[in-house]
């Protein structure tokens, strides 16, 4: 909305950063552009400290506004110079054609990101199998919501992280959250838990640190890293043992209890207990609690899911739920509390190296046939499944790896596990172009660096943590010489020779509707003008006249007989185990004011103020073990490498774990610790656990 006399318009849109995307209102034109909360369904005039620091970065001095090349394009060492769009493109379009010539299509390769809006996801998934003909195409949400995914699609026939709106959470008796810590993560959502305690509803909240959330709840539990599905399997026992099932649920709504029931049996309280480290009463209080009550939700997030057992870790906990008849019951149920922005719409459009638009299986012929008619192409042109994100890095120029890659709003050499090994990969690339707001350290190695539009100056959708489809409104003009992604990947399938891509979002947007025409993510009935009008829409929205549909499961599942499949699933131990030479656990995760690789929240001076530093959380008795003071400098080593942080010396982790955080790089980075042992579902690595030896190496 212009405002007359002033330079200046307001505009709705929502906060870049995650999965919440809190509406704001932005004020933008002759003057830098500003934001306050606006009252939206999730965010309520709520917002944290990072969505507050947004506008910061859009006018940054390390802004990106030229494409960069190499100095000598045939020498990966010369510096980066600042270069002309067309220059850019011909190299990056060069290096293609070349690749392909000479290795073959899938020797080129994609990879996209959870921050992109729908339309781009979409367009990059097209562009990968239509203007480049490749299999290789992941994205990072590959290392964050997958694990969870295969769960619920094992088990429901379909992955909506939150099958019910939000606001449900303020209105549930019994919240259990597993590796979940919105307080921090995402500190608007706070409201509905605090308005269910306020009404005397019970939090249990299950994680090996006492976080900001677990403060606040009525009961914390804090297992050893990587048992979160013997825990489970232990509460169903319980839940067996003394006639909490709902045997009628489970009979008219289920299959496949049998065979849970009897995998079940062996996980005693007493065993759990010594393999969890969580007690006997505090395994029943959580299930009576779950079992009593009249709305119960359980929730997990990163802390249960990335792991190698992390699909089966997420089906642990589905179990227990339909076990207890929660999942489609009025303000019950369980749901993935996702990460990303776009983590949800992220993973339904095609950028997944298994999927299609529709979150339809790449495999599946009439998939394949729809969206090829969708797109005009033969189906049989169509690659098939790709690598997924870790195992695509890995064999970055290696024979029949990756030769030259494209990445679109990810920072993997922060992100992905064993990320000096990522690094060393890209490194063996023969070329690498990377489109970014900033150079982050991914971009720092690419040969040609493109900068990309920001959150406030592009048009588009997102798909939130409840499935809820909402405009991203573009409130400004990007700086001169920046582009947006949707019009990078039309000039490149344009100086490919191919047509059919456009650069306008709501165009790109109408035929993702049709692509996922009869997908489980049903789009095809959702219009921008619909949008605007109703305040977003939850999928599936299969029909222009549909209202959408906010609870999901109310009568039946998304299977073909529409019952939800329980599924046995076993405790296996972490990959790495504690040892001499690496006695404690390592687990990392994320703080308050850093998002993500922190490409973005790094450069954020005021983000800065309140997390200038990466701090490793050790128990004071550890500290003391080993010398160490609050904010000395301790390295933490494992077998992938070494990372030096300060000490926050805190009795909120156990005594035999230490906690990272994975914002920063260099020699902070988290990531250059984890361990790259994949799920063997949805390839999912290691990130929550590995062996770790600390050391002091300095004062503070
Ligand atoms: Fe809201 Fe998440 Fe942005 Fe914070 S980071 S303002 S919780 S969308």
């Amino acid at each position: 909305m212009p405002h007359p006399g002033t330079g200046t318009r307001t505009t709705e849109t929502h906060c870049p950063y995650c999965s919440l995307q809190c509406g704001v209102t932005m004020t933008a034109g002759d003057r830098p552009a500003t934001l306050v909360p606006a009252d939206f369904p999730t965010n309520r005039g709520g917002l944290c400290s990072k969505g507050w620091s947004a506008p910061e970065l859009l006018d940054h001095p390390e802004r990106l506004t030229r494409p960069l090349v190499r100095a000598d394009p045939a020498d990966r060492t010369s510096p980066l110079v600042e270069s002309t769009w067309d220059v850019a493109l011909d190299r990056v379009v060069a290096a293609i054609t070349r690749t392909q010539r000479e290795h073959g299509r899938d020797a080129v390769g994609c990879f996209g990101g959870g921050g992109l809006t729908n339309e781009q996801a979409y367009q990059f998934g097209k562009f990968a199998r239509v203007a480049l003909r490749t299999s290789a195409i992941d994205y990072n949400g590959r290392f964050c919501m997958s694990s969870a995914a295969g769960a619920a699609i094992r088990a429901f026939g379909l992955d909506r992280g939150m099958p019910f709106p939000l606001a449900d959470i303020a209105e549930a008796d019994v919240v259990v959250l597993v590796g979940s810590n919105p307080a921090d993560t995402m500190p608007p959502a706070m409201q509905y838990f605090d308005a269910g305690r306020e009404r005397g509803a019970e939090h249990v909240v299950i994680d090996p640190r006492r976080t900001s959330t677990a403060r606040n709840a009525s009961l914390h539990v804090q297992p050893l890293p990587g048992t979160d599905l013997a825990l489970a399997n232990g509460l169903l026992h319980i839940a067996l043992a003394e006639g909490l099932v709902d045997e009628a649920y489970v009979a008219e709504r289920t299959t496949g209890f049998a065979d849970v029931r009897a995998g079940v049996a062996g996980y005693w309280p007493d065993r759990v207990e010594r393999l969890t480290g969580v007690p006997v009463e505090q395994q029943r209080r959580i299930v009576l609690a779950l079992a009593r009550a009249r709305r119960a939700i359980v929730l997990t997030a990163r802390g249960a899911e990335q792991h190698r057992s992390g699909t089966d870790t997420a089906q642990a906990w589905i179990n227990l739920a339909l076990a207890l008849g929660l999942p489609g019951r009025a303000g019950s149920g369980w749901a993935t509390v996702t990460g990303q922005g776009n983590g949800q719409g992220g993973r339904e459009h095609g950028q997944k190296a298994d999927q299609l638009p529709g979150y339809r299986k790449i495999t599946d012929p009439a998939a394949r046939a729809h969206v090829a008619g969708v797109w005009g192409v033969d189906p049989d042109d169509l690659p098939g499944p790709g690598r997924s994100a870790f195992e695509l890095l890995d064999a970055l120029g290696t024979e029949g790896g990756v030769r030259t890659l494209l990445v679109l709003a990810s920072n993997v050499a922060v992100s992905a596990p064993d990320a000096r090994r990522v690094v060393s990969r890209l490194r063996d690339l023969d070329f690498l172009a990377v489109s970014d707001f900033f150079l982050s350290e991914t971009a720092e190695l690419a040969d040609v660096v493109l900068p990309s539009a920001m959150w406030a100056e592009e048009e588009g959708t997102m798909t939130n943590l409840e499935g809820r489809v909402i405009r991203r409104r573009k409130a400004m003009d990007p700086p001169t010489g920046v582009r947006d992604d949707l019009q990078l990947l039309a000039e490149l399938a344009g100086r490919l020779g191919v047509t059919g891509f456009s650069g306008d979002a709501e165009t790109v947007f109408t035929e993702l509707g049709r692509a996922s025409a009869g997908g489980t993510a049903d789009y095809s009935g959702i219009t921008y003008r619909r949008l605007d009008d109703e305040q977003g829409l939850f999928w599936p929205v299969p029909s222009a006249d549909h209202p959408g549909t906010p609870r999901l499961f109310t009568e039946r599942f998304a299977t073909p007989d529409g019952r939800a499949r329980f599924w046995r699933v076993e405790h296996v131990d972490a990959h790495e185990q504690p040892d001499a030479e690496y006695p404690y656990v390592l687990t990392t995760g994320r703080v308050l004011a850093q998002y993500q690789s922190g490409t973005q929240t790094r450069r954020s001076r005021s983000l800065q103020l309140i997390a200038p530093t990466p701090r490793a959380e050790l128990h004071p008795d550890l500290a003391r073990s080993l010398g160490v003071g609050p904010d000395d400098v301790v390295e933490l080593a494992t077998r992938r490498g070494r990372a030096r942080f300060h000490a926050l010396v805190t009795d909120a982790v156990r005594p035999d774990v230490v906690f990272a955080p994975f914002h920063w790089g260099g020699g902070s980075s988290a990531n250059a610790l984890t361990d790259p042992a994949l799920d063997p579902t949805s390839r999912m690595p290691a990130f929550k656990v590995c062996a770790v030896a600390v050391s002091r190496v300095g004062g503070p």
